[in-house]
């Protein structure tokens, strides 16, 4: 029987395991990336293992998210960051390169590697045929060290994409359609490998946005067949000597099958407050928006933009609409630049912006109170832009340009009429003009030894765990709905992004707009537990979401369910993650509800855990769904103390 792209893959990288859909595998990693508002603790994580060189084939730090420096915090990050690459051997990205998915395809990518990186739109590589997924922080220390990474065996998923989009439509209408058909839940578990004559037609870049937000499915990770696409756009960087055709068998077999026939898609808009809440442009009531964002890892690549601009051509942003552009790399700036496309959006009144991630992670362009948001980014959780009164709608950069001028929601066939057919002809440009001046490659290994780490102020000690004890009795500090998010736990916005490098200070803010009190009263318990609804922890690779409530004393997450990276990065931090083995007792606990946990460590091997509710006198079991290296993980109290056992 034949394989699948993604077994091809996994089978040439497999260390050791079965590759049975749910088991634990462990990996070899060829590449990571991080960017510089997740990255101090990754690296902190790296320095305290304790060797002297990364240990991957190629590690990329990313300084592409915040560049607002408003105070010394981001500079301190900055200066902390590229010290530790040169001291390390990892390549640096210098601010105003471009946004890091989007370069590292560009610039490191090669199909058929394995790249892991500290950020949950990783997968955006698997455009290209690399295998790529997004993990915390700690997880990419690990890769770095060259220790093999542990992986559940995901399930492979068909997706036939058949037909051709029609003009006006883009792929984020396919990514929309995938998440509107699947939820934010249902790739759980999943790789989703696209294939068929939908798939051959698009370019790389189309790719790059389905596969960069199948992230908001759940699933561990989307790829394309390195093919003639893929050939082409590598060409266009100068790279052709990195492309080997890889392809799915003919034959191939495969754990599930969805198809999609593009031509009968039209425009969609995902609606607040969550990326799967998914309607045709034409269905929603036309209300008044207040600002357009176009930009993001997702969709600002030339066709994005080049797009966008013809829209926009002609036209004028409407009076009542901020409208902001952030391209994202300085290479397809200036390509755009060169083919007359940032004249056409910056006549219309659309403000540029730096080549950053910006606004997409609150960090600049907040919406007025109760604004409407339009963006071409990948979430629309609450406070995701930085104002929880906001609403935020997702859409492709063709009807962002058309809301812009419209003032509400609309397509660009509203605007072009039959003009629309002009869309289909942009295409990624043949060739671009490389200029690498701004990556600073890795110091030869003698040279990187005598390299000083900078660490300015921000810079904080990296907490470590104590390892669990026998005898847990612990109050609850805060009972959380479903859906919370990575954004819930630890807000995005400029502020907090530059506080994730100093815990103590951040770890105040831990919760502060759903849960205000939360911070000061985990931190008065001493110990305490987190009871959380379906999907606990989606959103965001940001391991800071289980750090900071581990320093508040945070020892266990009792959910229905935990986001697959979030659980992830709860082990990796001392947090035990456990489900309620029936959901109902969600609803018998209460906020400050002592529960006592007897025996713990002679239960955590058992994987089944009886809970005593001592304020309400019940006992009920939790689940510990975890694999034998993350047991071994937990019993050690976290990832660091188990890594430095094992090298
Ligand atoms: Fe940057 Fe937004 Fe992409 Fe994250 S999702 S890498 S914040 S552009």
């Amino acid at each position: 029987m034949g394989k699948s792209l993604t077994h091809k893959i996994i089978e040439s990288h497999l260390v050791s395991g079965n590759m049975i859909p749910g088991e634990e595998i462990f990996i070899k990693v060829d590449q990571t990336l991080t960017h510089d508002i997740n990255a101090v603790m990754t690296y902190l994580a790296f320095e305290a293992v304790g060797i002297d060189r990364v240990r991957t084939e190629c590690s990329v730090s990313y300084l592409d998210h915040n560049l607002l420096y408003v105070d010394n915090k981001t500079p301190d990050d900055h200066i902390y960051l590229q010290s530790v690459a040169k001291r390390y051997g990892v390549h640096v990205s210098r601010p105003g390169n471009g946004i890091c998915h989007s370069v590292h395809v560009a610039r490191f990518g090669v199909p058929g590697k394995i790249s892991m990186g500290g950020d949950s739109h990783t997968p955006h590589g698997g455009s290209i045929g690399m295998l790529c997924i997004g993990v915390g922080g700690m997880d990419v220390a690990t890769a770095m060290t060259g220790v093999p990474m542990r992986l559940t065996m995901p399930k492979v998923i068909k997706v036939n994409l058949l037909g051709v989009l029609k003009p006006g439509c883009n792929s984020k209408d396919i990514i929309l359609e995938m998440l509107r058909r699947v939820s934010i839940k249902g790739g759980l578990g999943n790789v989703y490998e696209y294939v068929g004559p939908g798939a051959e037609a698009l370019e790389v870049s189309a790719r790059a946005t389905i596969a960069n937000m199948g992230a908001e499915t759940g699933a561990t990770t989307s790829i394309f067949p390195a093919d003639e696409q893929v050939r082409k756009f590598l060409i266009s960087q100068g790279r052709e000597q990195d492309y080997k055709e890889l392809l799915p068998d003919s034959d191939a077999e495969y754990d599930g099958f969805i198809e999609i026939n593009l031509s009968e898609l039209e425009p969609l808009i995902s609606c607040p407050h969550q990326p799967d809440n998914v309607k045709r442009i034409s269905e929603v009531e036309k209300r008044p928006v207040q600002q357009v964002f176009i930009g993001s890892c997702t969709n600002a690549s030339y066709s994005d933009i080049a797009k966008a601009a013809l829209v926009l051509k002609g036209h004028q942003v409407n009076e009542n609409v901020s409208c902001t552009c952030a391209v994202a790399s300085k290479q397809i700036y200036k390509k755009l630049m060169q083919d007359g496309y940032i004249d056409m959006l910056l006549d219309a009144g659309v403000r540029m912006l730096e080549i950053a991630c910006g606004p997409c992670c609150a960090i600049g362009q907040t919406p007025a109170t109760k604004g409407i948001a339009v963006r071409t980014t990948n979430r629309n959780f609450i406070g995701r832009a930085g104002n929880p009164t906001a609403e935020i709608y997702l859409v492709s950069p063709e009807s962002a340009a058309a809301t812009a001028i419209t003032g509400t929601f609309a397509t660009a066939e509203e605007i072009l009429g039959i003009e629309i057919g002009k869309l289909a002809e942009v295409k990624e440009p043949k060739e671009y003009k490389i200029d690498d001046g701004m990556l600073i490659k890795p110091l030869p290994e003698e040279e990187a030894l005598e390299v000083t780490v900078v660490r300015g102020p921000n810079i904080k000690p990296l907490p470590v765990p104590d390892a669990p004890q026998n005898y847990l009795c612990a109050p609850i500090s805060l009972k959380g709905q479903d859906n919370i998010s990575t954004d819930d736990i630890t807000p995005a916005s400029a502020e907090f992004s530059s506080m994730r490098s100093n815990i103590p200070l951040m770890s105040q803010y831990c919760y502060h707009r759903y849960a205000p009190d939360f911070a000061a009263s985990a931190k008065a318990m001493g110990e305490s537990i987190i009871i959380g609804g379906e999907n606990y922890g989606q959103g965001s690779s940001r391991e800071h979401a289980a750090i900071n409530p581990m320093y508040l004393g945070v020892k266990a997450v009792i959910a229905k369910s935990i986001a697959r990276i979030h659980k992830g990065n709860l082990i990796n931090h001392g947090i035990i993650p456990m489900i309620f083995a029936n959901p109902a007792d969600y609803d018998g606990l209460e906020l400050e509800d002592e529960l006592e946990i007897e025996n713990l460590l002679e239960q955590i091997p058992t994987r089944t855990i009886t809970i005593k509710n001592k304020t309400r006198h019940f006992q009920f079991d939790v689940k510990l769904e975890i694999t034998d290296n993350e047991m071994e993980v937990v019993l050690n109290g976290g990832q660091l103390t188990y890594l430095k056992k094992q090298l």
